[in-house]
């Protein structure tokens, strides 16, 4: 299911029709659990208006009537915002994530909220108060986390398109699991306004779907700066289709060697040399560079990201936003109590972590290395970019791990993100596409672009997209 299939589908029929077969879907596809809210009547007002634009010859743009599902961290006027979590069980936003509105100022369709690990932390969408996410692709496999909702409602054929938040790989990593084209722009891209924060420095809003062209179509609309977010660029939002359609003749493909060694599956390595040997052979460049400070970007991440959570999520206290403690009898009672019975595990311990490396000396002797690595490493990328054009790089040490994961080998889990954290932590862009397949499962390629190319991104990997 791609874009063009759908626009196709709403000028033969209508927004209404296509909708309805979307409700009828996610009923049919219950189990792999990747809906917490689906917004029927919501939903059904807007594609409405689209029929109504359409037949009046005034449709918005591309995306009018298409729907889109949303990962349940971003606002939503009058939806529920629960980022999976038993703290945010009933919460309804009072306003709507900037990325979401000018979506819907296109005229998409917003369908429902997506899945996911609880708060964004994790990488096998386990950890969620609504239950585990299930990869449609191998039933007996995790569909990768955080947003891993947002990936099965689109390899499951919900929808065509979907948001998802990445902090450190959690768009790029459901996509791997699931065969599906992830992409997270470079910091500042998108608006973050409305977004419930992970860790601030880290989080960008992307977006999934089953083609490359998709995501540039999507990003088209939902880019820009955003007084509401600082952070936001005054770069003008590119044209992201613009390189879409060309060869990859003659680009230079960058191989870090630390990706490519030990704790890279050796058939997963074969799987990844055999597409970029194909990359070779319709005249790409493959030439291999060095980041050397990447080793310590695993640790670097851990420490920035845990640190900025536990100061994010000192807001739900039990006295805003959240549910309170019925125990409760005095204040500290509310804080303690509120956030003991709403927190599940993996937030609490990132909560312990973060406390942790922010406290008295600690602070000196982990974060403030943690931000000097990071420095090292954004200086790394920009060393290598005077070299190649772009860098391409395994999505994940080996296959999508069998469900049960986060319990029985939480450190394999937590590894997933191995090649994901640096391009969070040097704030560049990168996408996840699958390159082939081993035992019937999905291999994903990385690449990862200069800051802010997201057009070129993009141009590289639709080529890629064509030869695999
Ligand atoms: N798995 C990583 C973590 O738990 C990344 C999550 C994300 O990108 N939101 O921190």
């Amino acid at each position: 299911m791609n874009l063009s299939e759908v626009r196709k589908e709403i000028e033969s029929e209508s927004a209404v029709a296509v909708l309805e077969r979307v409700f009828e879907r996610i009923e049919e596809t219950k189990e792999f659990n990747a809906y917490i809210t689906v917004c029927r009547e919501r939903a059904l007002e807007h594609a409405q208006a689209a029929d109504k634009r359409r037949e009046n010859g005034k449709s918005l743009s591309i995306l009018d009537g298409v729907p889109i599902a949303v990962k349940d961290n971003m606002c939503i006027e009058g939806v529920k915002t629960t980022c999976a979590s038993k703290i945010l069980e009933n919460f309804v936003s009072p306003y709507t994530a900037t990325a979401v509105e000018k979506l819907e100022a296109a005229g998409a369709v917003i369908v429902g909220k997506t899945n996911m690990d609880e708060f964004a932390m994790g990488a096998s969408n386990e950890n969620s108060y609504f239950g585990r996410v299930i990869n449609p692709v191998a039933k007996d496999r995790v569909p990768g986390g955080s947003s891993g909702g947002s990936a099965v409602a689109v390899a499951s054929k919900t929808v065509a398109l979907a948001l998802g938040s990445d902090t450190g790989g959690s768009i790029r990593i459901p996509a791997a699991c699931t065969g599906t084209v992830g992409i997270k722009p470079t910091y500042g891209r998108v608006s973050r306004y409305g977004v419930v924060a992970y860790a601030s420095s880290l989080d960008q809003v992307g977006a999934l779907s089953n083609n490359v062209k998709d995501l540039a179509s999507v990003l088209d609309f939902m880019c820009g700066q955003d007084p509401k977010d600082n952070t936001s660029s005054s770069l003008p939002a590119a044209n992201f289709g613009e390189h879409l359609g060309k060869d990859i003749k003659g680009k230079i493909i960058g191989l870090p060697k630390e990706y490519y060694a030990e704790g890279l599956d050796p058939k997963c390595k074969e799987v990844i040399e055999t597409a970029l040997a194909k990359l070779e052979k319709e005249g790409a460049l493959l030439k291999e560079i060095s980041l050397p400070s990447i080793r310590y970007a695993f640790e670097s991440y851990c420490i920035i990201a845990n640190a900025e959570a536990s100061s994010n999520l000192s807001r739900f206290d039990g006295i805003c936003y959240t549910r309170r403690s019925k125990e409760a009898k005095n204040l500290t009672d509310i804080y303690s109590m509120s956030r003991g019975e709403g927190f599940g595990s993996e937030a609490k311990l990132r909560i312990l972590l973060g406390n942790y490396v922010l406290s008295g000396d600690f602070f000196n002797d982990y974060y403030v290395q943690a931000q000097k690595v990071r420095r090292m490493i954004a200086e790394d990328f920009s060393k290598a970019f005077s070299v190649c054009d772009i860098i391409a790089s395994p999505a994940m040490p080996g296959l999508p791990k069998p469900l049960g994961i986060s319990e029985s080998d939480h450190l394999s889990m937590v590894l997933s993100d191995l090649y994901a954290v640096g391009v969070n932590l040097a704030g560049l862009p990168a996408l996840v596409q699958p390159c082939g397949k081993l035992d019937g499962l999905p291999v994903g390629l990385q690449w990862i672009g200069k800051s802010f190319e997201e057009s070129e991104l993009l141009g590289v990997a639709d080529a890629a997209e064509r030869i695999f």
